[in-house]
Formats: structure tokens, sequence, C-alpha cells
């Protein structure tokens, strides 16, 4: 496939292209171009023509767009869902979900469109003060590799519906359904220009979109490292930068619980996309006097999930996306192994495939030092607390504070885990659903701003105060 500049496919200025292999294979599936410097300023000047008059647009014509974009992708759902098991890995079921959940964004911020109002005041001293709410221009949006699809869909659909142009960067183990989708848009009637998608490495391309002048905002989703010096380096030429990195989602599960719905959330809620979504459940904390029962119910949860490719039939959890994925699991159990117990899984099968069996981890320690890092895979470990105060203490115990789940029926420590839990998302009996509605991000180092919900419209646009006298 070629990448989408100025409403036209191209190659790469270089004509250096890179191979997309299939994780569960090891297949190549496609080859996309490996685009650089050049391709960045060439998709950002297209994206710097087409603004004008994209943003002129009545919001409710951006809006349409938008819609007959879902439309198309809701009817392409199988051919797109397939593309992005073959470079992804996920089962299809999620794959599906996943591509029905980018038409759901599209049509949210469609139906959103004309309701971008500003404000007026009328003062008897300086006349009538209003503030409109311009678009940025163009926008970055840089996107990872677990969640490809429905995170390209919560940059392009407030950025495109609020005004803005956008380039696009997909990771490049993940860039196939991307452009497919990008095909899509210009069917359903977007401008040319109005979104570019480029391919290549992030250290060159990515680089090149964040120091680009014309860029108004970087929208990032990915490691904190990288997110770190995205935004370091995005302060260069002052733009707006928003952030989602990682989370190291904690799960408080008390002794009022009902179990079997606890541990049913637990093992989807961690082994779902392998493991890797930023708001996965990734630490649970539950209550000595009921660990045992939880545990027996998860580890028979756990044992159910059938490993394989995505395509295959009755498969609940694919491989990892990439070697170094694997590698850094590995580790993890590992690292673990000595002052733990590996209850269920701890290895990865023999064979071709980034594969490792979703695995349970008992017996850490309530401080252990491994259980403050993100872990990005099926490995789940189950900590023993005494209660709420220590499990929340634990829980809010790390550098990140994305998502937080808290599984009671008492309606008073719920409460208490809304209020002391430290994430930007807190679920109430569940983990991990986040619908357009909701504004999705992190506090502390899970990053800055937000996306979904008319908050991230606002984002996407800036203030201009207007002060009228006759
Ligand atoms: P990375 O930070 O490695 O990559 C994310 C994107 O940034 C990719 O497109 C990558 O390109 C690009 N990139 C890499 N270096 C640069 C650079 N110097 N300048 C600009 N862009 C660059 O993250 P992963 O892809 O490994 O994603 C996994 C991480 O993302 C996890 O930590 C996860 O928790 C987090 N995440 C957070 C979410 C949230 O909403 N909070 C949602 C999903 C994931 P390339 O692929 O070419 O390297």
């Amino acid at each position: 496939m070629k990448m989408l500049i100025g409403g036209e496919w191209k190659a790469a200025a270089s004509g250096r292209e890179m191979e997309v292999v299939n994780p569960a294979t090891w297949e190549t599936v496609g080859t996309v171009p490996s685009g650089g410097h050049e391709d960045a300023g060439a998709a950002v000047d297209a994206a710097g023509e087409a603004f004008a008059p994209w943003a002129d647009l009545p919001p409710v014509e951006r809006g349409k767009v938008l819609f007959r974009t879902a439309v198309l992708v809701r009817e392409e759902t199988e051919r797109l869902a397939a593309t992005l098991v073959a470079e992804q890995g996920k089962p299809l079921r999620e794959a599906t979900d996943e591509v029905r959940g980018f038409a759901h964004v599209l049509e949210y911020y469609a139906g959103l469109s004309s309701s971008l109002y500003g404000e007026s005041i009328n003062t008897k001293a300086y006349g009538r003060i209003i503030v409109e709410r311009r678009p940025l221009g163009v926008c970055a949006g840089i996107i990872p590799w677990n969640m490809p699809v429905m995170i390209a869909g919560w940059k392009i659909g407030p950025a495109l519906t609020a005004g803005n142009t956008m380039v696009l960067k997909p990771a490049s183990t993940t860039p196939l359904t991307t452009l497919a989708i990008g095909d899509l848009f210009l069917k359903a009637g977007l401008p040319a220009g109005v979104l570019n998608i480029v391919t290549g490495p992030g250290e060159t391309l990515g680089e090149a979109l964040v120091t680009h002048p014309v860029v108004r905002k970087v929208s990032f989703t990915g490691e904190i490292g990288t997110g770190r010096h995205v935004a370091e380096t995005a302060a260069q030429t002052m733009k707006h930068v928003t952030l989602e990195l990682g989370g190291s989602d904690p799960m408080i599960v008390c002794d009022d619980a009902d179990l079997a719905v606890a541990a049913a959330g637990a093992a989807g809620g961690r082994f779902y996309n392998c493991g890797q979504t930023c708001t996965a459940v990734k630490r649970v904390y539950v209550f000595s006097d009921v660990a045992d029962r939880f545990r027996e119910l998860l580890v028979e949860k756990t044992r159910a999930i059938t490993v394989g490719d995505g395509m295959e039939k009755g498969v609940r959890m694919g491989p990892l996306n990439n070697a170094a994925g694997l590698e850094r699991i590995e580790t993890v159990v590992e690292d673990v192994r000595d002052e733990a117990e590996v209850l269920v899984g701890g290895k990865r099968p023999e064979g071709k495939g980034f594969f490792y069996e979703p695995t349970l981890i008992t017996g850490l320690p309530v401080d252990a030092p491994s259980l403050r890092e993100e872990v990005f895979g099926p490995v789940l470990p189950v900590v023993e607390v005494e209660d709420l105060d220590e499990a929340v203490a634990a829980a809010n115990g790390t550098r990140y504070g994305l998502g937080a789940s808290i599984w009671t029926k008492d309606l008073g420590r719920a409460e208490r885990g809304c209020r002391d839990l430290e994430a930007g998302i807190v679920w109430v009996n569940q983990h991990l659903k986040a619908p357009p509605e909701t504004p999705f991000g992190g506090v502390k180092w899970s990053g800055t701003g937000r996306e979904n919900g008319p908050h991230a419209l606002e984002r996407y646009t800036e203030e201009k105060a207007l002060l009228i006298r006759s």
C-alpha cells in the first residue's frame, strides 16, 4: 500500500519501504512506504492547503462526511477486521468490535458537529465580548499498535469535526487498516488533504511531524518515554499537546463483591487484546478473606482462554504484537519467579508467532517494585490486602493514573474508590469499557488532556475573544 498525501497515494520520497508482519505466523502481510522528513513536509503542506476551505464549511457539512465514512466502514467491517487481525494479532471478534467502535466514534462526532458554540457576554463598560471557538489548523496524530483503528478514530473524529486538518502516523507494525480506512474517507467525499496518512519510523517521520512549525497540535498515544520526548520537542514550537500514555490500572476486589463477576471482569480486563490495552486490569488487590475463592474462580476463567491465530474460530487470545513486547513479558515473569508463584501459564508455547500463555501470578508482597511498572501483556498479579485503606494506598502507589476499578456492593466503599483512586477513569463493578461519550485520559504520568466526549472537541479549538462596541 502507499501513503495518503493530499488525496493521492504516494510512495516515500526515498523509495524505501517497510514490511508488515503477521504476529501469529511471521508471514509478511503487506508493504508500506518508509517515509521520512520530506514526506512529513509534503503531508503537512497538503493539510495546510486544505485547512481554510475545510474550516469554512458549515460544521454540519463536515459532520456529514464523517457520517458517510462511518457508513462505509460499517459496510466494510469484515474486510477491515481481517486486515486488523493480520497486522495486529487480536482475535477476529475483538477486531470487529474495534472497527465498529471506530465507526461509532465518527457517528458520535458527526452528531456533535453543530454543537460547538462560542460565548457572548454583554458589558456596559466594554461593549459585547464574544468568545469564538476556532480550529487550530494542521494537527498531527501519532498512534500506537495496540488499538490502531480505535485510537485513530479518537484523533480524527474530534480534529476534523472542529474544522482542523490532520496528518496521521500509525505505528510501523500496524499501518494497513488505517490506510484502508483513509481510502473510505476519500470515497465518502472528504476533500483532498483534510486527512493525510503517512507511514514510516517514529524517530524520523514522527519526529519530523512534531518539529514541523506549521503543525499546531500533536495528539500522541504511546509509551511514557516517547510521550515525554514528544512534549519536550513540541514545546520548541509552542504546539498544543495531548498525551495518552501508559497505565498500570489497579482492580480492587472487596470482600463483599460478587466474586464470580469480579473474576470474569479480571480475566476479560487483563487478557483482552493479549493484555495490550492501556486500561487493562494490570494489578488485582483482593481482600485476604476472599482471596482463595477469588483465585480459584480466576484460575478457572484463565485456563478456559484459547490462545491462537486470531482468525481461527474459538480463539479468545492472539499473540503479542511484536518481538520486543514478547521479550519484555518473558523478562517480567522470570524476574518475579523467585518471590512469587505462577498459578497459570508463565511461558511461551512452542512454534511460530509472538504467543505467550495467559499468566496468573500470586504471592507478591503488596509493595513489590514490579507492581509499580506497567506490564503490557497477558500477565496478571493477584495481591492480597487486609482492607480498603491498604488497597487504595497500594493502587495509588505508582506514577500512573489512567484507570482503576473497585468491585463491591457497598455504596460507601464504591464512593470512596471514586473519590480516592488517582485515575482519569474509575469504574465500579466493571473495567475497560470506554464509549465515545467518556472523556478518556490519565492523571499523573499517564498523560495530559482527554480524548473523546465533547471535551476532546474543545481541545481541538482555541478561543478567540472579540470585544465589539457600536
Ligand atoms: P511508542 O511510544 O513506542 O509508539 C507510539 C507511536 O509513536 C508510534 O507510532 C511510534 O512510531 C511513534 N514514535 C516513536 N518514536 C517517536 C518520536 N521520537 N517522535 C514521534 N513519534 C514517535 O508506544 P507503543 O507503540 O509501544 O505503544 C504502547 C504504549 O502505548 C503502552 O505503554 C501503552 O500503555 C500506551 N498506550 C496508551 C494509551 C492511552 O490512551 N493512554 C492507549 C494505547 C496505548 P513507530 O511505530 O514507527 O515506532
